[in-house]
């Protein structure tokens, strides 16, 4: 039997890929539609067109990751993801015919369905599940079972489930931010527990910021990155737009680039909008964000705020292209892991893929424990401390204060210092949020220089030294 804790696209994609190769499966999960899954909106992407292939692909995604992707990961991922696309259409799943274009790719490589491909795949395979009957428990992982160094089930508040192996699919902690995309089930819980366990954490310094997350009387709303690729401009209160001022190639520039180009207008006073009009056929393209603005009585010629908000975590529980993690009888998928792919940023599009390769391959390797451990970095042991409890509201506060889009030796020493009080030795989910936090926050100040969407006003440069080198944490065990 296998056990997998997640239902987002790559949990269900991995249930119903090994129940149809022959394997015992159930879900287990914190909550049924929680994750990003659910309200991702763009695309998976997949070099599927002519003039397109894995190796351009990987070219991007390369480019984008700073120096910091793992090569054996991209290649992986990119000569994948075709199949994978391919896969879901032959289980019946019906993509829109055209390619999008999104910011940071050379070709249209954006396989999508409407514009809310997330919520579609979460669908499709939540029905593919029902149809394979494979049993869905609603609970959270609160540790896992470990017998003489190997994962061997899973503790959830409720119960325990003795069972051959884990998938963790858990992903990740962008809520941990006061202003984010995502949903308020990813704070991160998941990739702690591997970690209390002994599993290898690592690149927890580079979390994305969207750059167009709107509000409009309170419903966060990620405006995105197609909008972008179709013909929408960022324009300021004076009416400038000021993003080619940033970078050449203007509003589709990679995310950290536009995201802190729109934090500094904020910085000098400037409001920030998003500009539809120059979109054709926008009611037929992007029909959810129509009646976005219709439930507020907007049209699509208002001009529409954006903030920054976090919305991925490129790092995670490390694993190899087998979805292996250091800890024997564990795997990880999709945002919870940290397979190298995104190095420092994480190309637009490439995780809703990384989840569903990894999902759909892993019965090629469920069978037979390759085992790895990664030598591409630095690995800082931790003891366990306790402390006082902070609770999630309090975390998105100092996190995005302190540990956020731009950051300083200063801001990050206030952060660790007010995490070090915090309790990490309980199972509650608020505690494994702190030590998220505080390993983001501490990675973030070992990196002393900027990369990828790491940013360090005190280090505003790359460092040849720190190129392709990650840090890793591990708890160090009597
Ligand atoms: C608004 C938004 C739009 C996006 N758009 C795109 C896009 O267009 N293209 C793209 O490639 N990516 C996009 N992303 C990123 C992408 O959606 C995610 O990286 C991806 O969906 C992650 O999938 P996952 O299966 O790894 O995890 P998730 O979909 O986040 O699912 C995690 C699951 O784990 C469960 N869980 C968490 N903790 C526990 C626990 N302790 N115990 C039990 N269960 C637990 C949750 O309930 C949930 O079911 C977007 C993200 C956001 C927020």
């Amino acid at each position: 039997m296998v056990v997998i804790v997640g239902t987002g696209v790559a949990g269900l994609s991995a249930a119903v890929s090994l129940k149809r190769n022959g394997y015992n499966v159930r879900l287990v999960t914190k909550k049924i539609t929680g994750g990003s899954t659910y309200i991702a909106k763009g695309g998976a992407a997949a070099s599927l067109a002519e003039d397109d292939s894995p190796e351009l692909h990987a070219q991007d995604t390369l480019k984008v990751g700073d120096g910091m992707c793992d090569v054996r990961a991209v290649d992986y991922v990119t000569k994948e993801a075709p199949s994978a696309i391919h896969e879901l259409e032959k289980w019946g799943f019906q993509f829109d015919p055209d390619l999008r274009l999104e910011g940071g790719h050379s070709r249209r490589r954006v396989a999508h369905r409407t514009d809310e491909t997330g919520r579609e795949f979460y669908e499709f395979l939540m029905k593919e599940v029902n149809k394979e009957k494979i049993p869905i428990l609603e609970d959270r992982l609160k540790a896992l079972l470990v017998k003489d160094n190997e994962v061997k089930g899973i503790i959830t508040e409720g119960s325990t489930i003795e069972d051959d192996k884990v998938v963790l699919a858990t992903g990740g902690y962008a809520y941990l931010f006061k202003f984010s995309s995502t949903q308020s089930t990813n704070v991160g819980d998941g990739m702690a527990v591997a970690f209390d366990a002994g599993a290898l954490l690592g690149d927890m310094e580079f979390v994305q910021f969207h750059p167009t997350v709107t509000s409009i009387e309170g419903e966060v709303f990620l405006l995105t990155e197609t909008l972008r690729g179709e013909g929408a401009v960022l324009v300021n209160d004076k009416g400038e737009r000021f993003a080619f001022n940033y970078d050449k190639r203007g509003e589709l520039a990679p995310r950290d680039v536009l995201s802190r180009a729109i934090y500094d207008q904020y910085n000098k006073g400037n409001k920030v909008f998003m500009d539809l009009k120059g979109i054709k056929g926008l009611e037929d393209k992007f029909p959810v964000l129509i009646s976005f603005l219709k439930r507020h009585n907007r049209t699509s010629s208002d001009l529409l705020q954006v903030f920054p908000g976090a919305h991925f975590v490129d790092g995670g529980v490390r694993v190899n292209v087998r979805g292996e993690t250091t800890l024997k009888g564990l795997y990880a998928i999709g945002e919870v892991s940290d397979s190298g792919l995104h190095g420092a940023n994480r190309l637009a599009s490439n995780s809703l893929i990384e989840g569903l390769v990894f999902g759909m391959n892993l019965h090629r390797y469920i069978d037979e424990w390759e085992g790895f451990y990664p030598e591409d970095g630095t690995v800082v042991s931790l003891t366990e401390w306790k402390g006082r409890k902070a609770s999630i509201d309090e975390l998105r506060e100092v996190n995005w204060n302190n540990v956020g889009i731009v950051r300083n030796k200063e801001k990050l020493e206030k952060a660790i210092s007010y995490y070090k009080g915090v309790d990490t030795s309980s199972s509650c989910e608020e505690s494994k949020a702190s030590l998220i936090s505080y390993l983001t926050a501490y990675s973030a100040l070992m990196r002393d220089e900027s990369r990828g969407n790491h940013f360090r006003e005190d280090f505003p440069f790359h460092k040849k030294e720190w190129e392709g080198k990650r840090i890793y944490f591990r708890i160090a065990k009597n």
